[in-house]
């Protein structure tokens, strides 16, 4: 069997930056830290916070007053930093800044009279977020029959706005249908499907043709993972996507194979390190690092988490001179 890895794969800049957020949190501000859903859409870097004293919230009500209360990196609704506010939370922003750059630009053509077409997942924690920005002025398109269906007003002026982790082919479709429909609609200055999200799809699209399987480390609620899987099978490759070697089936290997491994923006490194030890002790797997795009983005922390550590540091200081 050999195996190969997909580059890039795993964390992006913006998983990065939110869970440093959370670390930083935790060791300067001491648990319970609670986080508005989860921190990243992976099982794994959700357990590990949890049994550091992290509490998963679904409602800004569960946290006490007073309490420390992170936002993750799908970003949240204007009404969700209200009900915080009025609860007397000391908030963390780790929304991902190319989320936020969507929620900026849904602002800015809600206010310009638009109305906003989604293309994104309902339900999804990103999209919930937009959509709270200006939910008179969005309406959410999950896919070509949306689209079809759509009768907006003779004159409304339309503009298209997408979630950050489609799958770049789907979406593309949607976008010249709905330009195809609406000659003059318009769209973000620059997309918004992120780079990671791009460049893993591409990764994997490249080493497509030369597997026999493909294994997606990320968990079952994380989009990016689950469009490389889509990816995969859409161009006739079985796919799996499993948080670590745990979910891994030997029904679907054998011998001779060439397997590729990749992993979501949100799966950790050591999820696919387990999965290649899985496949290397069974089968004996020879192990091939691919090339891949360079990824040198780095998000900067928000300034209140900056505001942390300056204090700590500064707190650090005068210990040493007492
Ligand atoms: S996948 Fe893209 S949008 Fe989501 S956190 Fe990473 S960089 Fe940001």
């Amino acid at each position: 069997m050999k195996v190969l890895l997909a580059a890039p794969r795993g964390f992006c800049a913006g998983v990065h930056m939110a869970i440093q957020c959370l670390e930083i949190a935790l060791r300067e501000l001491g648990s319970p830290v609670y986080v508005f859903h989860e921190i990243v859409h992976n099982r794994r870097v959700v357990e590990s916070f949890e049994a550091r004293g992290t509490v998963f919230i679904n409602q800004v009500e569960e946290a006490p007053p007073g309490g420390v209360l992170v936002f993750s990196a799908h970003g949240v609704s204007p009404a969700v930093r209200q009900a915080a506010r009025r609860r007397g939370l000391r908030t963390i922003d780790a929304t991902c800044p190319l989320v936020a750059k969507v929620h900026s630009e849904a602002i800015r053509f809600a206010r310009e009279g638009y109305t906003i077409l989604l293309i994104g997942h309902a339900g999804h924690d990103e999209i919930q977020g937009v959509i709270g920005e200006a939910p008179h002025a969005i309406v959410l398109v999950r896919s070509l029959d949306d689209v079809e269906r759509l009768q907006p007003p003779a004159h409304a002026k339309l503009a298209w706005l997408t979630q950050t982790t489609l799958s770049v082919e789907d979406t593309a479709r949607l976008i010249a249908r709905l330009q195809e429909r609406f000659p003059h609609i318009e769209g973000p200055a620059k997309e918004d499907i992120c780079y990671a999200t791009q460049n893993r799809q591409q990764a994997l699209a490249r080493l497509c043709g030369l597997a026999d399987v493909v294994v997606v480390a990320g968990s079952q609620n994380s989009s990016n993972s689950r469009r490389l899987v889509d990816l995969a099978l859409s161009k006739g490759t079985p796919a799996h996507l499993v948080d670590g070697a745990k979910g891994l089936h030997p029904g679907w290997f054998h011998s001779g194979q060439t397997v590729v491994v990749t992993a979501g923006a949100s799966a950790p490194e050591a999820a696919v390190q387990e999965i290649v030890a899985w496949l290397v002790q069974r089968y004996g797997a020879t192990v091939q690092e691919c090339d891949g795009r360079i990824e040198d983005q780095v998000f900067a922390l928000p300034k209140e988490v900056r505001r942390i550590v300056a204090s700590a540091a500064q707190a650090e200081a005068r210990e040493a001179f007492v």
